[in-house]
C-alpha cells in the first residue's frame, strides 16, 4: 500500500464528507465527491481499502478495475483513507451540524468524527445458518473461506465442500481451486429449474454472464443442502442432502454461506429506516431520511459490486451537493436493480433449513445458547433477556440474523455503542470536539 494510503497519525476531527466503508461503494463516492474540492475522509476496518470482493492479502489478485480505484485514491489530496479503522459508536453531534458525528477508533487512538455529510457504505455480511456441527474447526463461511485464502490461508491439497445459495458459493470455489484446493462438492439448495431461470435472464447482463460462466464447476449440484458436519475435533466428513437421497463426503473443510445479509446496524442506530430487503432506505439520490445522511452499495440491498459502484458514484455526487449528476445515473442504478431483483427472486432461502437444527445446536455461538432454549422464547429481547443470545463479542451480528430466519424475530439494533470500544475512546469524547 502507497504512503498516501495509510492512516494519518493525528487525526483531522472535522471534513465536510465522512465515508464509512472502503468496498466498491465507498470507493466510487470518495472519487465521484473529490472534484468538488470537498475534504473527505474514507473509513474502513480492513488494512486496506477494497471491501468484501476487492480484499487485498497475500493469496488475493486484484482484478485492475480494483487496482485502478486505488491508484486514483491515492492521487487525490483531499481525500484521507483511514484503514484499519472502525466506527464504534456514535458522538457527540453540535447542534450546528447538519449530519451525526462518529466515534472512530484506530491501533492507536479514538476520537469523534465530525462532518457535513455521511455516506454510509458498510457493505453486507454472510448469512450463516446453524446445523449440526457447524462451530467444529474446519467449517467456515463461504466467502469467510474466501477471505482466509486471500489472506493466505494455506488449502492447497485440501478437500473442500462448499454448500448454501447464491453465486458467493461459485466465487468461494473459483478461489479455492486457485489456491490449489480440491473442491468435492458445491451444493446449491435452489432447484435446477430456478438456476435455469437465471441463468436464461443473464443475458440481459452480459458483464454478468461473462463473469459467471468460468465459475461453473462439475461439482455443482441443485436442490442439495447441508445436514450435518462430522467430527469430534475437527471436521471430518459432512452429511448432504441430494433431492431424495444423502451422501456423506469425507473432507477438510466446509463452507457455508446462505447469502448476504445487509450491514444496517449504525445505520439504524442513526435513525435510518429499513426498506422491505433488509437494507437501509434510501430516496432517487441515495440519500436517507436521517439529514445528511446517504447510503449506497450492500448496505441498502444486495445486489453485488457494479450496483454498489453505481449507487456509490450517485451517493457521492448528492453528497458534495450535485443531485443532477447523481440523478442522471439513475437508469444505470435501475439496471443493477433489476440484477438485485433476479438474485432475491431465484436464490429465495428453502423452508427446508429452519429443520436442520437439533436440540442441542448451538444458535449463539458467541453465548453457548442452543436451539432448545431459544425456540419456547416470545421474541429477541426475551431471547436476550434470558438466555444472553446475542450478548457476546458478535454482538448479535450472527445469531441475530439466523433468528430472524429461524424464529422470525426481529433484531433490535444497539442505541450508542456498535462495537467492543477501548475506554480511552470512552474517556475522550469530551475532548475530542474540533
Ligand atoms: C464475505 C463476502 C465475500 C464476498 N465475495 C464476493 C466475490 O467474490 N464476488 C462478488 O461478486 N461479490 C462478493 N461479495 C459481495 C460483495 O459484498 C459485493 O459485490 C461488493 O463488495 C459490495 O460492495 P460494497 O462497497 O457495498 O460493500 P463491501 O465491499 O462489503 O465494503 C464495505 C466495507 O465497509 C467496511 N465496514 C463496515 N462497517 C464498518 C465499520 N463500522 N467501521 C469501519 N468499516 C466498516 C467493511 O469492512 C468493508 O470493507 C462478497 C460479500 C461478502 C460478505
Amino acid at each position: 500500500m502507497t504512503s498516501a494510503l495509510h492512516s494519518p497519525a493525528a487525526p483531522v476531527r472535522r471534513c465536510d464528507i465522512l465515508i464509512i466503508g472502503a468496498g466498491p461503494a465507498g470507493m466510487a463516492a470518495a472519487l465521484t465527491a473529490a472534484p468538488s474540492g470537498a475534504a473527505i475522509v474514507l473509513v474502513d476496518d480492513n488494512p486496506a481499502p477494497g471491501g468484501q470482493i476487492w480484499r487485498d492479502g497475500p493469496g488475493a489478485h486484484l482484478p485492475p478495475l480494483a487496482r485502478a480505484h486505488r491508484e486514483r485514491l491515492a492521487g487525490l489530496p483531499n481525500v484521507r483513507v483511514l484503514t484499519g479503522t472502525r466506527v464504534v459508536g456514535l458522538g457527540d453531534t453540535p447542534a450546528t451540524d447538519t449530519a451525526p458525528a462518529l466515534l472512530l477508533e484506530d491501533g492507536q487512538q479514538g476520537w469523534t468524527q465530525h462532518c457535513g455529510r455521511l455516506v454510509l457504505c458498510t457493505g453486507a455480511r454472510e448469512l450463516l445458518l446453524p446445523f449440526p456441527g457447524w462451530t467444529l474447526p474446519g467449517v467456515t463461511g463461504a466467502g469467510g473461506l474466501q477471505a482466509l485464502i486471500k489472506a493466505g490461508l494455506p488449502v492447497r491439497g485440501q478437500r473442500i465442500v462448499i454448500a448454501g445459495t447464491g453465486p458467493l458459493l461459485l466465487a468461494a470455489a473459483h478461489t479455492a481451486r486457485e489456491a490449489g484446493a480440491q473442491v468435492l462438492r458445491i451444493a446449491e439448495q435452489t432447484p435446477w429449474g430456478q438456476l435455469a431461470a437465471f441463468g436464461l435472464q443473464l443475458p440481459r447482463w452480459p458483464a454478468k454472464a461473462v463473469q459467471a460462466l468460468p465459475l461453473l464447476h462439475p461439482a455443482l449440484r441443485a436442490a442439495s443442502h447441508v445436514l450435518e458436519a462430522r467430527g469430534t475435533n475437527q471436521l471430518q466428513s459432512v452429511r448432504l442432502q441430494r433431492g431424495t437421497d444423502e451422501e456423506v463426503l469425507e473432507c477438510e473443510r466446509l463452507a457455508c454461506g446462505f447469502g448476504l445479509v445487509p450491514h444496517t446496524h449504525l445505520g439504524q442506530m442513526l435513525g435510518c429506516a429499513l426498506n422491505d430487503r433488509q437494507g437501509l432506505a434510501v430516496d432517487a439520490v441515495q440519500a436517507t431520511a436521517v439529514p445528511g445522511v446517504f447510503a449506497a452499495g450492500e448496505c441498502t440491498g444486495f445486489g453485488g459490486s457494479d450496483k454498489a459502484l453505481v449507487e456509490g458514484a450517485m451517493a457521492g455526487h448528492a453528497a458534495a451537493g450535485d443531485t443532477t449528476a447523481a440523478l442522471a445515473l439513475a437508469p444505470q442504478q435501475a439496471r443493477w436493480q433489476s440484477f438485485a431483483d433476479a438474485l432475491h427472486q431465484r436464490f429465495a432461502l428453502s423452508p427446508q433449513l429452519r429443520s436442520l437444527l437439533r436440540p442441542d445446536t448451538l444458535v449463539c455461538r458467541c453465548e453457548d445458547v442452543r436451539h432448545a432454549d431459544l425456540a419456547p422464547r416470545a421474541g429477541w429481547i426475551d431471547a436476550k433477556l434470558h438466555t444472553r443470545c446475542g450478548m457476546g463479542p458478535c454482538q448479535g451480528r450472527v445469531c441475530g440474523a439466523a433468528a430472524q430466519f429461524l424464529y422470525g424475530w426481529t433484531p433490535a439494533p444497539a442505541h450508542h455503542l456498535l462495537a467492543p470500544a477501548r475506554i480511552a475512546t470512552l474517556a475522550g469524547i469530551d475532548e475530542s470536539t474540533p
